[in-house]
């Protein structure tokens, strides 16, 4: 049976090695959904070589400059951020990839759960935001979520070697990211370049600056604990920089099961399109004599402030997390467009999650609202500072 895909952000990092993957899986696969942002020039191509059912510009302003550039096509044209829900929520859809950046996914993966689809999910952000309720939704439906992340796929390989009873500790690598290893004052003025410059993966600009203020994984152990349902104290963080060990799940009997493959998210994107099977992809296989030595060690959570953040909000719960998700999204734009130092992008989540009244038993609306008061709030910080 051909399964059909909706590739939420298909003009991304994650967008294209899907893409990839799907193309390299032949016939079975067929993408019915492509959806961007501002690359219309990529989505065009896209569109022209996948045909699929519908393409989706979310923002307005490039939808002519798109459809000019495809001409005569029969692709149906959607447009605007609500008319993701509608497309991933169409009978042409069994799995939604969801790999835009940031909160701008949330309420398309809320659909896809409630409309029971297979969620294959990259954008951990809404994840963080919202697990308790799309996890909730989820179960309600029976719409089965899998994780694309490549710490949370390895957890989600590893698990199957036993019951989630019967799991001890989630152990969650990270590469160290650029500044591994530096002091607070080395990186406290790290420039746009220096932040950029990934060891190990090739992604998008967001999520390599999370990397660098180990945010990432912060937002990871936060997703983690959604995804697998255990609580925060048993998600561990190692650093881990060769980037070969995707995570590990130690078990009651002390076996540690541990995913590893060469670093390439074309792997986990494959695996939870052909979950519980797996065949022959187009992943480098891994040769670790190559590799000869493989090394872990304590992240340094001084100089890596975010990530003991990450822990205190974990443990909050409610509208915490979407305060620290909205602070850090805000805060990274200005760092990318020149206006805050490295440094500044922790101390204004600090700052946030100080202010902020925390709201318990969260409702979407009390969550959207925490996120958007958030933004204001760093957009009101940074007047005060400039
Ligand atoms: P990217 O910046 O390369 O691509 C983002 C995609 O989202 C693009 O297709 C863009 O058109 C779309 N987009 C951006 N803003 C949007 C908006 N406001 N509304 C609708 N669509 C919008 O990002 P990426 O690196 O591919 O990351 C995507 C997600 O996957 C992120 O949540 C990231 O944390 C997660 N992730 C990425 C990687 C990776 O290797 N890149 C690994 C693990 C997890
Ligand atoms: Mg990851």
């Amino acid at each position: 049976m051909v399964r059909k895909i909706a590739i939420l952000g298909s003009t991304g990092s994650i967008g294209r090695n899907a893409l990839k993957v799907i193309d390299a899986l032949g016939g079975d696969y067929k993408v019915t959904v492509l959806t961007a942002h501002n690359n219309v020039e990529l989505l065009a191509e896209q569109v022209r070589k996948f045909k699929p059912q519908i393409a989706v510009v979310t923002n307005p302003e490039k939808v002519n400059a798109f459809k000019s550039l495809l001409g005569d096509c029969e692709t149906e044209i959607l447009v605007g951020n609500k008319a993701l829900s509608l497309a991933v929520s169409s009978e042409d859809v069994d799995i939604v990839i969801a790999a835009i950046v940031g909160a701008a996914g949330l309420e398309a993966i809320l659909a896809a759960a409630k409309a029971g689809k297979i969620l294959a999910i990259a954008n951990k952000e809404p994840l963080v935001i919202a697990g308790s309720l799309l996890t909730k939704i989820a179960k309600q439906t029976g719409a089965k979520i899998i994780p694309v992340d490549s710490e949370h796929s390895a957890v989600f390989q590893a698990m199957q070697a036993g019951d989630a009873k019967e799991v001890n500790r989630i152990i969650l690598t990270a590469s160290g990211g650029p500044f591994r290893g530096a002091t607070a004052e080395q990186i406290k003025n790290a420039t746009i370049e220096q932040a950029l410059a990934h060891p190990t993966w090739n992604m998008g600009k967001k999520i390599t600056i999370d990397s660098a203020t180990m945010m990432n994984k912060a937002l990871e152990i936060i997703e983690a604990k959604w995804l697998f349902d255990v609580p925060v104290e048993k998600i561990e963080v190692l650093v881990h920089p060769e980037s070969i060990v995707h995570s590990m799940v130690e078990f009651v009997d002390g076996s540690v099961i541990a995913q590893m493959s060469a670093p390439d998210m074309c792997l986990p994107i494959q695996y939870a399109l052909t979950f519980p099977k797996r065949v022959k992809g187009i992943t480098k296989h891994l040769r670790l004599e190559e590799i000869g030595k493989l090394t872990f060690e304590k992240p340094d959570m001084k100089v890596f402030k975010a990530l003991k953040i990450g822990y205190e909000v974990a443990k909050t719960g409610g509208t915490a997390a979407a305060v620290f998700n909205a602070a850090n999204e805000a805060a990274v734009k200005e760092f990318l467009e020149g206006n805050i130092k490295f440094v500044n992008i922790v101390e204004i989540i600090e700052y946030c999650l100080n202010k902020h009244k925390v709201k318990t038993n969260a409702t979407l609306e009390d969550l959207i609202s925490a996120d958007n008061w958030a933004r204001i709030e760093v957009k009101e910080c940074l007047n005060k500072v400039m």
